[in-house]
């Protein structure tokens, strides 16, 4: 640990998808002098998606990567302190909050927005996480190139898994979809895209039992939960499509949370139980989890923590 000297800032914005940009954008316009520590994925989920054809105000849609470059450049140009460093401890005990980044640096803030968003859920096997960064990835959008003229499987069937084996059907020969049910959760138009697309061979009912491969993934081992039988398919590329889950670590013991570690915040509010600590984006809403919505909800918190620092006279 080093003994860099304590920041005290008004208003300390933790992540940087399109929640942390937003309420960044805003706090400044308000003069809360906002911080905003960018996390180990600048830019958050956006980065590693291709397209976005649904945010508003792009007619013919922008790629992801480019979207949050923009709102960077607007947080910045509104005055926000953007910076690189992730929160790695809190102490949310009394006013004003701390916050230490990297393990070494102590913020103390009046108001804290909680930004982190969510990230890709894995399945959990031993083989998976020996293999993952050989073969195994949970972003086909960031990896599917690498398998280019290869066959691959892909496990989930939500529209994220349908979404990500319609891009590798592009790249690869085959792409074997493993869903685990005999029914897709994904909607009814990306499951027709993925039904009438010839190179995507779904398995129903079928569990992943072990990626296989020494240094390299070359195949997987499934099994029909159905009639026991067990497969090999030889395959190059292993990808998981089955969910995110929330960023949400650091804020346990302090912060209310569900089961599954979704922050609660006050219905119609951004206020979470702890005074002056507010939360936006996928790390609070386990429901529409959309850019705009997470924008919104960024917005929301902005005001939300200015109005209180308003009601306390620290503003
Ligand atoms: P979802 O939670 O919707 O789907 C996850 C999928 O993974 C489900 O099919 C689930 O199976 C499966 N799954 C979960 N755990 C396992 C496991 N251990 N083994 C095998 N399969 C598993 O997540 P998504 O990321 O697909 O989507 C999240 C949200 O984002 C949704 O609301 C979605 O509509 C939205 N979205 C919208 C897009 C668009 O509009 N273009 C694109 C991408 C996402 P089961 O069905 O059996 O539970």
């Amino acid at each position: 640990m080093n003994n860099t000297a304590t920041e005290k800032v008004q208003c300390l914005i933790i992540g940087s998808g399109p929640a942390g940009y937003t309420a960044a954008i805003y706090a400044a316009r308000a003069n809360l002098k906002p911080v905003l520590y960018q996390g180990i994925q600048p830019g958050g989920q956006l980065t590693i998606t291709t397209e976005v054809e649904n945010y508003p105000g792009y007619p013919d849609g922008v790629q992801g990567p480019e979207m949050m470059v923009d709102f960077e450049k607007q947080a910045k140009r509104m005055g926000a302190d953007i910076r690189f460093g992730l929160a790695t401890k809190v102490d949310f005990s009394a006013s004003p909050h701390k916050v230490w980044i990297d393990d070494e640096q102590l913020i103390e803030a009046d108001t804290v927005i909680i930004a982190t968003g969510a990230s890709a859920k894995w399945l959990g096997l031993a083989s998976e996480e020996r293999l993952n960064g050989f073969g195994v990835s949970a972003c086909a959008v960031c990896d599917g190139f690498f398998f280019r003229g290869k066959e691959v499987a892909i496990v989930g069937a939500g529209d994220t898994a349908a979404e990500e084996a319609l891009y590798l059907s592009k790249l690869c020969t085959v792409v074997h979809m493993i869903i685990r049910r005999d029914e897709m959760r994904a909607s009814k138009v990306m499951q027709e895209r993925v039904f009438k697309t010839p190179n995507i061979k779904i398995l129903w009912n079928t569990q992943t039992e072990e990626v296989l491969g020494e240094n390299k993934t070359e195949a997987v081992r499934v099994k029909n939960t159905k009639t026991g039988e067990t497969r090999v398919i030889p395959i190059s590329g292993f990808f998981v499509a089955i969910g995110h889950e929330p960023n949400s670590a650091i804020f346990k013991g302090w912060l209310d949370m569900d089961e599954a570690g979704y922050l609660k915040t006050i219905p119609g509010t951004t206020k979470t139980n702890v005074e002056g600590v507010f939360a936006a984006g996928d790390v609070q809403d386990k429901t529409y989890r959309q850019a705009v919505t997470a924008a919104g909800s960024g917005c929301m918190a902005a005001i939300d923590a200015e109005r209180w620092l308003g009601e306390k006279g620290v503003h």
